[in-house]
C-alpha cells in the first residue's frame, strides 16, 4: 500500500556519498539528477511536468472540476553538503505518494494537484529558499551578488523574475517535512501540526575596550573586550531561558582584534541570532541584552540590527484539517512552531499554508546521521493524503 519509503530511496540515488550522507548542492549535476528521477516519477503518475529556469520541477495532475483551484504540495530537492536523505526530499516523496495512492484507488479529485520539487532551499550563493522565492516573486533583483552568481549557473536575473507565477488558480500549499529538531523525538509524539515558522532576528554586537600588553597590564586595569563579551554571552544565554522556553539565542560567530596571543583584545564582534514565533519575545531578548551591557562597564557595546525576518503563521483551518487527519490515523500529535526555515515561508506569502512534521531521531539533521523511522515516514504520508482529501471536499 505505502511506497513513500521507496520513492524517497529512489530520489536518494542522486548525490549519495560513500559515507552514507547525501550532497545535492543547488544547480549541481547531482541536484539535476534528482530532478530527473522526480520528473520520471511524475510522468509515470500521469502528471503534466515542466521545469523552470530557477531549477524547480513542477507536476500537475488535472482535477475533475475545471473551476476548482489547485492544492499544491512540495518541498526541496537540494541538500547541504554531506546532508541527510530526508530533509526536503521526504516532502517531495510524500507528495508523489499522495498522487500514487489517488491513481491506485482510481479516484480523481475535483481539485488539480500540483507538486513542486524546489531548487536551492538551503544556504547558497543566490540565497536560501531561492526556488520558492522565484515562483512567488520574492527574489530581489538588486540583491548583492545575485547577477554574478546566476551568471555562473548560465542564468540571468530577468529569467528568474519571469519564473514568478500567478496563484489565483491555487487554493493552498502543504509541506511535509522532518522536524530537524528534537522536540517530537523527546516527547515521543508522532506528528507535529506546525503553527508557523519562527522569525529570525540577527544583531551584530561589538565590545570596544582597549588593547594593551598581555604581560604588563594589571588585571584590575584591563579593558578586555573578550572577557566583557564572554560575560554578555553567558548572561544573555541565562536570560533567554528565563524569557520563554521556546525562545532560542545563538552566538555563532566571533571576531577578535588584534587576534594575537600576547595582546589584550581591544575589540570583539559577535553575531547574536534569536528566533521565536512572536516578535515580542525577540524584542524582550534584545532589551535584556541591552540591560546586561549597561552592567559591564569595562567596555562600550555597539548593538546593530542586521536581519529581521518576520515569522509566518500556518492557516488555522488547514491546521485543524491536519489535526483531524492525524486523529483518524491514530497518531499522537502536538501543535508546534518550526525553528527552521522552509519553502513554506515564501509560499505562505501567497497562499494559505500548512506544514506537517514527523520526528527526527535525536533531532539530528543536515548530516549523514539524519534519520526518521520508516513507519513515521508512512504515517506522515497518511496524514498528508487525508488532509488533501479533506481539502478536496471544500471549494
Ligand atoms: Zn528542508
Amino acid at each position: 500500500m505505502d511506497q513513500v519509503n521507496e520513492i524517497l530511496a529512489a530520489i536518494g540515488q542522486a548525490g549519495k556519498n560513500p559515507d552514507g550522507s547525501y550532497t545535492r548542492i543547488s544547480f549541481s549535476p547531482s541536484y539535476f539528477q534528482a530532478v530527473e528521477i522526480v520528473r520520471n516519477k511524475m510522468e509515470e503518475l500521469g502528471m503534466q511536468v515542466n521545469q523552470d529556469v530557477a531549477g524547480n520541477i513542477h507536476g500537475v495532475l488535472p482535477g475533475s472540476d475545471p473551476k476548482a483551484k489547485s492544492i499544491i504540495m512540495g518541498s526541496h530537492l537540494d541538500t547541504v553538503p554531506s546532508g541527510g536523505l530526508y530533509d526536503g526530499a521526504y516532502g517531495v516523496a510524500g507528495a508523489l505518494e499522495v498522487v500514487r495512492r489517488l491513481k491506485e484507488s482510481g479516484v480523481q479529485l475535483r481539485h488539480p494537484i500540483e507538486i513542486y520539487g524546489f531548487n536551492a532551499e538551503e544556504s547558497n550563493p543566490v540565497g536560501g529558499t531561492f526556488g520558492s522565492r522565484a515562483i512567488t516573486g520574492l527574489v530581489d533583483p538588486h540583491q548583492p551578488g545575485l547577477e554574478e552568481a546566476l551568471q555562473s549557473y548560465g542564468r540571468t536575473v530577468q529569467e528568474i523574475m519571469d519564473c514568478q507565477r500567478d496563484f489565483n488558480d491555487a487554493k493552498c500549499y502543504l509541506e511535509l517535512h522532518i522536524e530537524q529538531g528534537d522536540h517530537l523525538d523527546d516527547i515521543g509524539v508522532q506528528i507535529g501540526v506546525v503553527r508557523g515558522i519562527v522569525g529570525i532576528v540577527r544583531y551584530k554586537i561589538t565590545a570596544i575596550g582597549h588593547s594593551n600588553h598581555a604581560g604588563t597590564t594589571q588585571m584590575k586595569n584591563r579593558r578586555d573586550a573578550m572577557v566583557a563579551m564572554a560575560r554578555l554571552i553567558a548572561q544573555a544565554d541565562q536570560r533567554c531561558r528565563e524569557i520563554d522556553d521556546t525562545l532560542v539565542l545563538t552566538v555563532g560567530t566571533i571576531q577578535c582584534w588584534p587576534d594575537s596571543e600576547n595582546v589584550i583584545p581591544g575589540k570583539v564582534e559577535c553575531s547574536f541570532e534569536m528566533r521565536h514565533m512572536d516578535a515580542e519575545k525577540t524584542d524582550a531578548m534584545i532589551q535584556a541584552i541591552e540591560e546586561i551591557t549597561k552592567t559591564i562597564d569595562t567596555v562600550t557595546f555597539q548593538i546593530e540590527k542586521q536581519i529581521d525576518k518576520g515569522s509566518v503563521r500556518c492557516d488555522k483551518h488547514i491546521m485543524q484539517l491536519i489535526d483531524q487527519a492525524a486523529e483518524e490515523v491514530g497518531a499522537s500529535r502536538e501543535v508546534m512552531p518550526s525553528g527552521a526555515g522552509h519553502d513554506a515561508n515564501p509560499m505562505a506569502h501567497r497562499l494559505p499554508m500548512g506544514m506537517i512534521f514527523v520526528p527526527s531521531k535525536d533531532g539530528l539533521s543536515h548530516c549523514g546521521e539524519e534519520w526518521t523511522a520508516p513507519e513515521d515516514l508512512t504515517r506522515g504520508a497518511d496524514v498528508l493524503y487525508r488532509t488533501v482529501q479533506k481539502l478536496d471536499q471544500e471549494d
